[in-house]
């Protein structure tokens, strides 16, 4: 309660930034959309989502929603899981090259292990899990 205003100021500063940058791709996570930001500058797209072009160094960005929609280049399955997802199943991580031309790293879920292969098309999803946890997840493309 009487925690020193000194102390807390660079907390404020480290929560805030961030957040405020990329509270919209939150919120579409929420309404089932994936956004992606694009350099107005250079065009170059990124996923998840920056506040400054890596390219030019420009800080021009706009929100640019996906189609989700892309091709398996490269998957894991996952048996052994690190001591934070010890109580899933084991799952599949693959990376993806969307139409837009991103790659996103993501769980491949709903596919069964002998359905999955380097090619296949698959298309991510915003997801809210029970917990109220919200990420996203590769589907297949049926
Ligand atoms: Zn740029």
């Amino acid at each position: 309660m009487s925690m020193p205003s000194i102390r807390t100021r660079p907390l404020t500063i480290y929560y805030d930034v961030p957040i405020a940058r990329t509270e919209k791709f939150w919120n579409g996570i929420k309404e089932g959309k994936i956004y992606a930001t694009k350099c107005k500058k250079c065009g170059t797209l990124y996923f998840p989502p920056v506040a400054d072009c890596a390219n030019c160094f420009s800080s021009d960005m706009e929100w640019v929603e996906l189609s989700g929609e892309g091709e398996v280049e490269t998957f894991t399955h996952i048996i052994v899981r690190p001591a934070s997802f010890a109580d899933e199943p084991p799952y599949t991580v693959a990376i993806a090259r969307l139409k837009e031309g991103v790659r996103v790293l993501a769980w491949l879920t709903g596919a069964k292990k002998t359905e999955i292969k380097v090619g296949m098309p698959v298309k991510l999803e915003a997801k809210v899990t029970p917990e109220g946890r919200l990420t996203y997840e590769f589907k297949p493309l049926k």
